[in-house]
């Protein structure tokens, strides 16, 4: 008999021929986030686990942040036998009303999980005074998990995860992230259907603080667990944004200035790869993101823009913000390169035409391919 966590997963099932593929993804992704803890990762049929650790809630902490988990469970492990798993049953201290749940994955196994579970239920009546079986509503359940791999799975508890896919193997997303509430939860929105992304900020340094990247790249660090980042880039926007604001209409600032970030999204897109852009707009939350920016900015990107929070309430990002852990160092009240040369009245339903004309008035290819070559990776 041995303690082992017991990992469940949802979405996968549903895979049919590629079952074994996304299996496999979540055991390495699972291996990644348990790297550095002593332990080994198991696949057993429809299930995979984890053994020989010291730390129980240092291994589900982790689990918990890896997407295509649905559920964790503390579990013992003994063989598999109609007697093993009375004996065992028959230890367990149980106050209060219970219920047994068997679910009989190995079909070979003699009684019917109905049955077996009635028949569980009936020795711990016997060995607890103070029980009684609740159907509906009981206070404690016992899952019995018999599994193919001849071994059979005894835990009170599910402790769910974000179910969702598997982050993928190439890092093929690149997530455009400010340090405000948004955009980290944005990230982890995306991450959660899989996509594993690298970073790209930009500051306008000296306008903006070191203070206000060095808690960019905490951001970034808080959410690497999720969005599987491993590199982020640092590209300075000063210089545009001074020939904006010394050349083209004010109102349009921050019109030009998005358009810009989306080309610069797409130098580094084609440069490594990366199949989309994400960001954290969310449809009518501040001028920049109306339905006539959004086209205005749409229209220069050359590759897929993810915007997982587009219907996406305030309190609803802010909520999941908190559940992971980003929204504290968000809200720490730094400057952003959207908030330098802030126009007094944006433009809120600009044009591409108009936008095009005002980008005319400078040298805007060379003035991306000035701040594009001097991008700072930063190896997270
Ligand atoms: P956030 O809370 O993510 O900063 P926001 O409500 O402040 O979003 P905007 O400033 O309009 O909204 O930014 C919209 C999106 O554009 C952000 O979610 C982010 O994806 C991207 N973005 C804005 N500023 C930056 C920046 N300095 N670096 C990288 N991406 C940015
Ligand atoms: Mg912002």
């Amino acid at each position: 008999m041995s303690e082992v966590v017991l990992i469940r997963f949802n979405e996968i099932h549903l895979k049919g021929g590629n079952k074994k593929y996304f299996t496999k993804l979540l055991f390495n992704n699972i291996k990644d986030a348990l790297n550095g803890i002593d332990c080994k990762v198991e696949n057993i049929q429809n299930r995979l686990l984890v053994r020989d650790y010291q730390d129980a809630d240092e291994v589900v902490s982790r689990l918990k942040c890896v997407f295509g988990v649905h559920s964790i469970s503390l579990a013992e492990e003994i063989e598999t036998s109609v007697q093993a798993i009375k004996d065992f049953v028959e230890t367990l201290k149980i106050d209060g009303s219970f219920k047994c749940d068997v679910n009989r994955a190995e079909k070979s196994f003699p009684i019917k999980s109905n049955d077996f579970a009635a028949d569980l239920g009936e020795i711990v009546l016997r060995h607890n005074s103070n029980s009684k079986v609740d159907i509906h509503n009981p206070q404690n359940t016992i899952h019995v998990d018999i599994r193919e791999n001849g071994k059979t799975y005894i835990f009170s508890e599910l402790i769910y995860a974000y179910s969702g896919l598997p982050l993928g193997e190439c890092r093929d997303g690149l997530l455009l992230l400010s340090g405000g509430i948004d955009s980290p939860v944005a990230g982890f929105c995306m991450a959660k259907r899989g996509l594993r992304q690298d970073i790209l900020h930009f500051d306008s340094f000296p306008y903006t603080s070191k203070q206000a990247k060095e808690k960019v790249i905490t951001l970034a660090r808080k959410i690497k667990p999720y969005i599987g980042a491993k590199y982020m880039y640092v590209c300075s926007m000063t210089k545009i944004q001074e020939e904006f604001h010394v050349n083209c209409k004010t109102e349009y600032a921050i019109n030009l200035l998005r358009r810009a970030m989306i080309r610069v999204a797409n130098a580094l897109c084609y440069k490594y790869r990366y199949k989309a852009i994400v960001t954290g707009e969310s449809l009518g939350q501040v001028a920049s993101q109306t339905i006539e920016s959004l086209t205005s900015t749409n229209s220069v990107a050359e590759f897929l823009v993810l915007r997982p929070l587009i219907s996406f309430n305030k309190d609803e990002i802010v909520n999941v913000a908190k559940e992971i852990d980003t929204y504290e160092t968000s809200i720490l009240p730094y400057e952003d390169c959207c908030t330098v040369f802030l126009p007094r009245n944006p433009v809120i339903k600009p044009t591409i035409a108009e936008a095009e004309k005002e980008e005319s008035k400078i040298d805007l290819k060379q003035m991306l391919e000035l701040v594009i070559n001097n991008i700072e990776v930063i190896e997270l």
